[in-house]
């Protein structure tokens, strides 16, 4: 297992990641992604690898060079814009504003209290935490 750096440097041990939990993303009945989610057992740092249509990001080999920590959520961010869902999984604080090429962006889409998006006039952006769905499914059309 490779040994992680927190991003402030304030890290006294190598991370053990361990297998907590997945997540399912559907997407009109059917599995759209799966984000696998990986836990330090020392400082409970969350690391995820998402798979997605036959594509890993190696996280697991190459370790997790993002982790959540007290003051941070992994968010699925749902775009309905277009007919095809657009989803991504990112790790966000709150007041993160999330980079987006949208037609239908009218406002910056601000992550805001609950890790929702700030904007609740915005029709076609969603941010969820995915918190509340480990070891659930999570369906990208529900998303509020
Ligand atoms: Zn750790
Ligand atoms: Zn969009």
């Amino acid at each position: 297992m490779a040994i992680n750096q927190s991003q402030d440097g304030k890290q006294d041990h190598a991370h053990d990641f361990r297998y907590y939990a997945c997540v399912n993303l559907w997407d009109n009945g059917e599995t759209t992604g799966v984000i696998d989610v990986w836990r330090c057992s020392v400082c409970h740092a969350k690391g995820i690898e998402l798979r997605a249509q036959g594509l890993n990001n190696l996280a697991t080999e190459t370790g997790f060079p993002v982790l959540d920590g007290p003051d941070s959520n992994w968010v699925v961010f749902v775009c309905t814009a277009q007919e095809q869902v657009r989803y991504e999984v990112l790790r966000v604080h709150i007041g993160d504003v999330i980079e987006h090429q949208c037609v239908e962006k009218s406002s910056p889409i601000m992550v805001g209290k609950g890790y929702k998006i700030a904007d609740e006039k915005d029709r076609y952006h969603k941010v969820e935490s995915i918190e509340g769905y480990l070891n659930e499914n999570l369906d990208l059309a529900l998303v509020k």
